[in-house]
């Protein structure tokens, strides 16, 4: 260990920065999430705060070690909170943000004010910036959903391990500085710090790639669920969340009922208003249907003009209410946007104890809307 330079590995770890920090946007590109941002400045603030720290030791005595001092601080703490922002991005919200944007704004203020004082500032800087880093250490892991990923313990491991040297090294610099007497004293906390330091790097580099692609194979698989004109439910995931909604009604004894529901003379309004105005009322309807039913609700588009709503733990009758609500909607919303109406016709039924899957539903609730088309459209029919 004795043999290693201090001084060496640390403008190591701010080159190793500097080429991370310029190969991750290049290798996610132009389009990349906020999450991804914030995860690549997270980086790059890191990489700034060791330049600063570099630079600092060729000032010392002078105003400018301060300046730098304090800037190495400012960007130390920036770096947790940028990549405590893009977690919450991937992973919803996160608990301690208050307490991290305490940490990161007292950390430097309170080290440029202890700057004299060398003990109290470096057990200061050190101790706080280890407590910010176990706060990213916790939000990496909690709340455990959405489902736990191996890049999340990746990530929580790395900065603990981090912490658990920035605090060592809070400990030399405030209660042995004779041992300590600088950053680059070569004790084996500040080399075993510096060479973590190194490959941490490159761990939690991994862990930002793999969570981007976590990202993206999300995205992936919402695409591949909602239909590409309405942004609802599309046949294939309404049908698979149907099956499931209706499972879960007959175990636990609940009521379930399902709407269908399609568009009348529909094929007189493309011939008239051509197919973009139809894509249009199309996409009118699907958004009226989507705000007016349930968040618990399903809707979904079957096909061409045709969508469908699973109404969960809600018996037959209860589903007039949603047609009014739709029709009342649609119509006062349709008239000035397209010019027409867009009436509907549909049919309802309610889980009975014979029935099999979730198609018996939907054949007993198409028999009613057809007789809803043969009593002369724009009604709803019970089946
Ligand atoms: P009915 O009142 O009996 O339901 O008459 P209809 O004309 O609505 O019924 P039909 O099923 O014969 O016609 C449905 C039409 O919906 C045919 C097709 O041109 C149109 N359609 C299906 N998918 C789309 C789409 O994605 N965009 C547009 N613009 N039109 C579509
Ligand atoms: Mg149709
Ligand atoms: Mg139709």
């Amino acid at each position: 260990m004795a043999q290693i330079n201090v001084f060496t590995v640390l403008v190591l770890t701010a080159f190793n920065l500097f080429t991370v920090s310029l190969a991750l946007p290049l290798l996610m590109g132009r389009q990349v999430s906020r999450a991804g941002r914030l995860a690549q400045w997270s980086l790059l603030s890191q990489m700034a705060g060791w330049v600063c720290i570099i630079a600092s030791g060729f000032w010392v005595g002078h105003w400018l070690d301060w300046a730098l001092s304090t800037a190495t601080m400012v960007f130390a703490s920036l770096a947790p909170w940028l990549l405590f922002g893009a977690l919450e991005q991937w992973l919803g919200p996160r608990p301690g943000k208050h307490l991290l944007l305490a940490l990161v704004l007292l950390m430097p203020l309170g080290y440029a004010l202890l700057f004299p004082h060398y003990s109290p500032r470096v057990g200061w800087a050190n101790f706080l910036l280890a407590a910010q880093l176990l706060v990213v250490a916790r939000a990496a892991l909690w709340p455990v959903r959405p489902a736990r990923r191996h890049w999340r313990w990746l990530l929580a491991g790395c900065h603990a391990l981090i912490a658990g040297f920035t605090f060592a090294r809070g400990v030399m610099g405030a209660f042995f500085p004779e041992l300590y007497p600088s950053f680059e004293a070569p004790h084996p906390v500040n080399l075993g710090a510096q060479v973590a330091a190194n490959v941490v790097l490159v761990l939690i580099t991994v862990a930002i790639l793999v969570a981007w692609r976590d990202e993206a194979e999300a995205q992936l698989r919402t695409l591949a669920r909602t239909d590409g004109l309405t942004g609802v439910l599309n046949h294939r995931a309404w049908h698979e969340q149907a099956a499931a909604a209706l499972a879960h009604a007959r175990r636990h004894g609940q009521p379930l009922t399902v709407m269908l529901v399609d568009l009348d003379h529909f094929k007189k309004i493309n011939d008239r208003h051509g197919h973009d105005v139809g894509d249009r009322a199309l996409r009118l309807f699907a958004q009226a249907m989507r705000e007016e039913v349930r968040e618990s609700d399903l809707a979904g588009r079957l096909g061409g003009e045709e969508f469908a709503v699973l109404l969960r733990d809600t018996p037959l009758n209860a589903v007039h209410t949603l047609d009014q609500r739709l029709r009342n909607r649609v119509l006062p919303e349709a008239l000035p946007s397209l010019g027409f109406g867009l009436p509907f016709s549909a049919g309802a039924t309610e889980l009975q104890a014979g029935d099999g899957e979730i198609d018996t539903l939907l054949n007993r609730a198409d028999q009613a809307m057809y007789t809803a088309k043969a009593n002369g459209r724009a009604q709803l029919v019970l089946g």
